[in-house]
């Protein structure tokens, strides 16, 4: 009896503590907390310190992804004007955010660290197809640390209501 007598003013002592302490609400999507590098995020499809594209089509990435929400489709680079230091680049690349369970399962696959997880939080929104992120959507424009977190600019290229 005096156990449980201890226990509940020890619960009631936090609650009155917490009741009079400063909230720690965040008022999202106007207000967005940095999240630590190693979350699994947003996408970014990343380029090489040369400006070409590190995707090469391989396709590797939807092989791995558990949810079946890759779509990569590849095309011949032109030698004299290529897109990417392969062979092949990525004609068209797709990710369907609806699908996707975050899991980082593409990152891990990728040979040539095109495809990455970014430190930003997932978006919502009222249509499926917003969803469906285009590889114009994912390219970065600019070379850089690849966990940084998507840019404003890089956001406002899919307009999701809520990012
Ligand atoms: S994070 Fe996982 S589920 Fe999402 S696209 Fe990559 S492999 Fe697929
Ligand atoms: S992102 Fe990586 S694994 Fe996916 S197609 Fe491009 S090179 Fe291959």
């Amino acid at each position: 009896m005096l156990k449980g007598l201890g226990a509940l003013l020890k619960g009631m002592a936090t609650t009155f503590r917490l009741f009079f302490s400063k909230s720690i609400t965040v008022q999202y999507p106007e207000q967005r907390r940095a999240m630590p590098r190693r979350f699994r995020g947003r996408h970014r499809l990343r380029r090489h310190e040369n400006g070409l594209e590190r995707c090469i089509g391989c396709s590797l990435c939807a092989a791995a992804c558990p949810a079946d929400a890759i779509i990569v489709e590849a095309a011949e680079n032109d030698p004299a004007n290529p897109v990417s230091p392969g062979e092949r680049y990525a004609s068209r690349y797709e990710i369907d955010l609806y699908r996707c369970i975050f899991c980082g399962e593409c990152e891990a696959a990728c040979p040539v660290d095109a495809i990455v997880l970014t430190p930003t939080l997932t978006p919502s929104d009222y249509s499926r197809q917003s969803f469906v992120v285009s590889k114009a959507d994912l390219l970065e424009d600019h070379p850089g640390d690849a966990k940084r977190p998507l840019t404003d600019e890089e956001l406002a290229r899919r307009s999701l209501s809520i990012r």
